[in-house]
């Protein structure tokens, strides 16, 4: 992919970032102020309860996406909608990417494994599970919800098996468009990494399962299949107890989703059914008033789909000193 400004890292973070918290002894806000320059040196962490299940959201780091990635509008348009939401960066519409890990108490379980330096800031998910003081041998299972650079980079960085006790779930649709030689020499450079990593993620993971639609993973953890994005995107529905987190992966966006869904972000080969399933989802998203899990969405990526008389629009949720 095209590469992306690294000045534009440097740039200021958030306080809601920080954690609040203290850095070094200093208060976070004044060791914001005086670290302006340098990268995100601690990892944010939030965790929610469904049920039974702990939720952690992690995230892997960041990356700046330009203003001409999201075919649909012109990058003018995007950065005049970014501007309205208060997020506009000169370099672009900024992408967290979350992971999330689940854990019953009997089993750890991933979903995603981040960029992993491939793009941007990003290589933080190892020191974020780390804080939580886990090893990355000690992850159960991990669920990959499409084969983009970006969600499996985790998985092989160094070139080796970095979850060597996992097993490994992913959509079959994807494993079978990602390591075809003829889908791979008839696509765009800015995909050639995410090919390339497929093949790797498949010599290097011999536990790999492919997932042939809808099914349950562990009681109360079940695949969603969300194609369109790509081929075999699948959502990951965690429910107990009454309570349910629907992790979507890149169904929504930050700034253009959802309040659109004929704009669409650079990745998405096919259009049409990138938009066929933002038609289906949203709608019933906002009817259910689902919780829901987005790994581009501002950190820790929780939120609701909300129709406002008839416009979509995304509702952060709560995340923190909840029951
Ligand atoms: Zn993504």
């Amino acid at each position: 992919m095209p590469q992306l400004s690294r000045r534009a890292f440097a740039s200021a973070l958030p306080l809601g970032l920080l954690g609040g918290g203290l850095i070094g002894g200093v208060p976070a806000f004044a060791a914001a102020q005086n670290t302006a320059k340098t990268p995100l040196s601690v990892t944010p962490l939030a965790q929610i309860r469904i049920g039974r299940f702990t939720v952690t959201a992690l995230t892997d780091g960041y990356a700046d996406m330009p203003y001409d990635y999201f075919p649909g509008r012109s990058p003018a348009e995007v950065e005049q909608a970014a501007v309205a939401q208060f997020t506009a960066r000169q370099s672009g519409v900024r992408f967290l990417f979350n992971q999330y890990l689940i854990d019953d108490g009997e089993r750890r379980i991933l979903i995603d494994a981040g960029a992993a330096g491939s793009i941007g800031q990003t290589g933080k998910l190892p020191q974020a599970l780390a804080t939580l003081g886990l090893q990355l041998d000690q992850i159960d299972a991990v669920i990959v919800t499409h084969m983009h650079q970006d969600h499996m980079g985790g998985l092989i960085a160094g070139g080796k098996n970095n979850y060597p006790k996992a097993e490994l779930y992913i959509d079959r649709r994807d494993v079978k468009h990602w390591t075809d030689p003829a889908k791979r020499s008839g696509a765009p450079d800015y995909l050639q990494t995410s090919f390339q990593m497929a093949d790797e993620v498949v010599r290097l993971y011999p536990k790999l399962q492919a997932i042939d639609g809808e099914r349950e993973i562990v009681r109360g953890v079940s695949i969603v299949d969300l194609t369109g994005h790509t081929p075999g995107h699948i959502g990951v529905r965690i429910e107990d107890e009454g309570k349910t987190l629907i992790m979507v992966s890149d169904m929504v966006f930050p700034v253009v989703h959802p309040g659109a869904t004929d704009v669409f972000f650079l990745f998405e080969q096919d259009r049409a059914a990138a938009k066929a399933m933002r038609d289906r989802f949203f709608p019933r998203a906002a009817s259910e008033g689902a919780l829901i899990a987005a790994t581009h969405m501002p950190f820790p990526g929780l939120g609701r789909v909300v129709a406002d008389r008839g416009q979509m629009r995304w509702e952060v949720a709560d995340w923190a000193l909840q029951d």
